[in-house]
């Protein structure tokens, strides 16, 4: 089709869910003929909100996208639209055109000035507009069954609300359009890393897309790059990777408008600074964050502070926090505590693959199985695919296990998995642990002078020369000397009590893993991507099948520590997040999916036989309690039974240990507090068998444990995360069977 004017109405649902964008209408224009589609605009704009004033409950309210259209012109032709959303961005496609939109607000289009040459399509078949919504619903049910097969649901998107607003893009046929938009939109950030416009337009087309928490990470760039050209501090107290983005980004905005003035480009990045809050607000509105939403509006209006859509958006974020907060306390009547307090503070997402991502990225191959097995290094046991088949190298070999290699007898050490992935709550300076392996350093665990101190710095101590070196001839190499402090401070969080796990440990977590990779392949001189590197490639994340119409449930998702912090820390450890293929916000989340997939959390409180040395610095956490989360690289491969096999013992956590629980595989004696998995034979195990461990403690539920209450009937809900309909042990099979007898004996009369 022509070059023409696309017209799509979104009702908004603002009883239900703020829609991102908060338009009821939505304009596609690809104005290819520069000045004169703007002016064109500027007119159906007017024609447009006069009749949408008539016809719509609501107050008009526009989204415009136009790749050339001036921003600054179309606002002035059209004074009365303010406050509507006037924001340009690139659609840069020629063919594509439809025209959504009530019949009246149609007609008037119409009779418009200069827009003779409107395609208009499909109008009929999906007319939707406020006032006429019921009216039309029969109509739009039948259509919707048969279009329904065809929803892409991989392209419903990561926000849990106005996800009609999708499908309603789907059943337009607009997907295609969009994503066409989107690759675009990345095609421009490859050529002009450094304008905050592409970034900005990532931000409004994710948006759309429902991948809000890919929109709130493209805002977060945009943001960076304005604040450090306008010389704001923007949250990362001082630390500018590249060091001249500043220059970059003036750089490229003057390049762009073709001229040298400084006071033109500091204009361009002042009016690009309140669409890029705009647009970071409409984020935070759609993935949940409210909290942190209204955080950000704060700031926002202290620079804009009679800024409408600003003040609307943080009213939106204010309403949908409060009724939160009161739904929360409603339920929990007297015992708000912190736990509930982060409640209210936390955003909720899908977990997704991002469907414009390379899926190859999260496969599994042969090789790294291969590798995996050369890392393991034992004899008793192997890390296998569970489905047997002919694997072609360069394909997924699908969920991995442990198997035993030879006949394994009842209570041996089968697997002694020791690890540098882990990470506490208590700063390293406080020096009571192994930074490496997390031992606790603490008499009568060990000696003060079996302690060791690295040359490099005075920051953190190991538990013997070998962890020394390990940590200094890898991932400390990258950490040292660079301020990590700021990771274990609180963030507006309430102090964690151990009631709620600390989000942070999310942050802290990613931070070492990142460093082990790094350090990894500045060793090896290699460019492996992190995904597909056998630290992150060997953890999955845990995707619930795509099941539209049913939904699957959300994660916890925050703007500081999912993007935020991640950001702040790559580029502290010099990589470029404006240019850098493999660190990409999807790239980010994915591993944030796998580390939650994969860590074990383990409170441990080993401190309180001594008080804290004097020549050591004051402990941030008086109590002595720790929380220690770790990936343990080879212990995540052991699957679940409800009759499983090998029982394991992780970090020690209480000062009494048994030693004969800590002995590794060689009888050697682990030291307590460290972040080691040790795996024994519960039974005898026949070569070939697979290695599997219980999820959900006991698996029965018949002992006295306060976390799994509900007894096993809790647990089996827990297990449904993992397994659909059990884990496949006999008692799941039995378990489904008399579910299913139930099921049949209540059908008959
Ligand atoms: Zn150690
Ligand atoms: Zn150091
Ligand atoms: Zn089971």
């Amino acid at each position: 089709m022509t070059d023409s004017i696309i017209i799509e109405t979104q009702p908004v649902e603002h009883d239900i869910a703020p829609s991102p964008a908060s338009a009821n209408l939505v304009i596609v224009a690809p104005a290819k003929n520069g000045h004169g589609s703007t002016k064109r605009i500027a007119h159906v704009l007017s024609a447009l909100y006069d009749d949408a004033q008539e016809n719509l409950d609501d107050e008009p309210n526009f989204t415009i996208w136009s790749k050339e259209t001036n921003l600054d012109r179309l606002q002035d032709t059209t004074m009365k639209l303010d406050p509507c959303r006037l924001s340009t961005t690139s659609d840069g496609k020629d063919d594509s055109s439809l025209i959504l939109c009530s019949g009246s607000i149609q007609n008037s289009m119409k009779s418009c000035d200069g827009v003779e040459e409107l395609a208009v399509d499909q109008a009929e078949n999906i007319v939707i507009s406020a006032s006429e919504t019921e009216v039309n619903s029969s109509t739009i049910e039948t259509d919707m069954s048969q279009a329904d097969k065809n929803i892409r649901q991989e392209w419903l998107g990561t926000t849990p609300f106005a996800i009609e607003d999708r499908i309603d893009i789907q059943r337009a046929g607009h997907l295609d359009d969009l994503i066409y938009y989107q690759q675009t939109i990345y095609d421009n950030i490859r050529e002009t890393p450094y304008d905050p416009a592409h970034w900005i337009d990532l931000c409004q087309c994710c948006l759309t897309l429902g991948f809000a928490d890919i929109a709130a990470a493209a805002a977060h760039k945009g943001l960076i790059l304005i604040k450090a050209s306008l010389g704001r501090d923007y949250g990362c107290e001082g630390i500018v990777y590249p060091s001249n983005l500043k220059i970059l980004t003036k750089t490229a905005v003057s390049e762009k408008l073709h001229t040298h003035s400084p006071a033109i480009v500091e204009e361009e990045l002042k009016s690009l600074l309140l669409i890029c809050y705009s647009g970071l607000l409409s984020s935070l509105l759609a993935c949940g964050t409210f909290w942190e939403g209204l955080r950000a509006a704060k700031e926002a209006l202290s620079i804009f502070p009679m800024d409408m859509d600003l003040l609307e958006t943080r009213d939106m974020l204010r309403d949908c926090f409060y009724e939160r907060q009161n739904s929360l306390k409603a339920k929990a009547a007297d015992n708000f505590d912190e736990s509930l307090t982060l409640m209210t503070r936390v955003g909720k997402i899908y977990q997704m693959q991002y469907p414009w991502m390379d899926r190859r990225l999260n496969d599994r191959t042969p090789a790294l199985v291969r590798e995996l097995n050369d890392n393991l290094n034992s004899q008793i046991c192997e890390i296998k695919p569970i489905i047997l088949r002919p694997h072609r190298e360069s394909f997924d070999v699908g969920p991995l296990g442990i198997f035993a290699l030879r006949d394994i007898e009842e209570g041996e050490s089968v697997l002694v998995d020791k690890c540098i992935t882990n990470t506490t709550d208590l700063h390293p300076k406080a020096q009571t642990y192994c930074d490496a392996c997390h031992s606790s350093l603490l008499a009568p665990y060990i000696l003060p002078t079996q302690i060791v101190r690295p040359e490099c710095c005075e920051d953190v101590v190991f538990c013997s020369q070998d962890c020394c070196s390990t940590a200094t001839s890898g991932y400390h190499r990258v950490l040292c000397g660079k301020d990590w402090s700021w990771i274990y401070g609180r963030n507006g969080r309430p102090k964690s009590t151990g009631l709620a796990p600390d989000p942070m440990w999310r942050v802290r977590l990613f931070l070492r893993m990142v460093a082990v990779y790094l350090a990894d392949i500045q060793s090896t001189k290699t460019k492996v991507h992190p995904l597909q590197h056998s630290l992150f490639g060997r953890m999955s994340a845990n995707y619930s099948p795509p099941s539209y119409p049913d939904f699957p449930l959300t994660r916890d998702w925050y703007y500081y520590e999912n993007i935020g912090a991640p950001t702040r820390i790559l580029m502290t450890l010099g990589i470029n997040p404006f240019t850098d293929p493999h660190w990409t916000p999807e790239v980010i989340q994915t591993i944030f999916w796998k580390m939650e997939n994969n860590a074990n959390m383990s409170k441990i409180n080993l401190s309180t036989t001594t008080p804290p040395s004097s020549n050591s610095p004051q402990r941030e956490n008086s109590t002595g309690e720790e929380i220690v989360t770790s990936i343990n690289t080879n212990y995540l491969f052991l699957n679940h039974s409800c009759e499983p096999n090998i029982s394991w013992r992780g970090p020690s956590s209480t000062p009494f240990v048994s030693t004969d629980l800590l002995e590794g595989i060689n009888s050697e004696i682990i030291k307590p507090g460290s972040a080691t998995i040790i795996c024994r034979a519960r039974q005898k195990i026949k070569k070939g068998e697979e290695l599997k461990i219980s999820y959900i403690g006991d698996p029965m539920g018949t002992s006295n444990n306060k976390q799994w209450e509900g007894g096993r009937q809790e647990r089996r809900r827990w297990l449904s995360k993992w397994f659909e309909g059990g884990c496949g042990c006999s008692i799941c099979t039995k378990e489904a069977e008399e579910v299913k007898a139930m099921a049949a004996a209540k059908s008959k009369p």
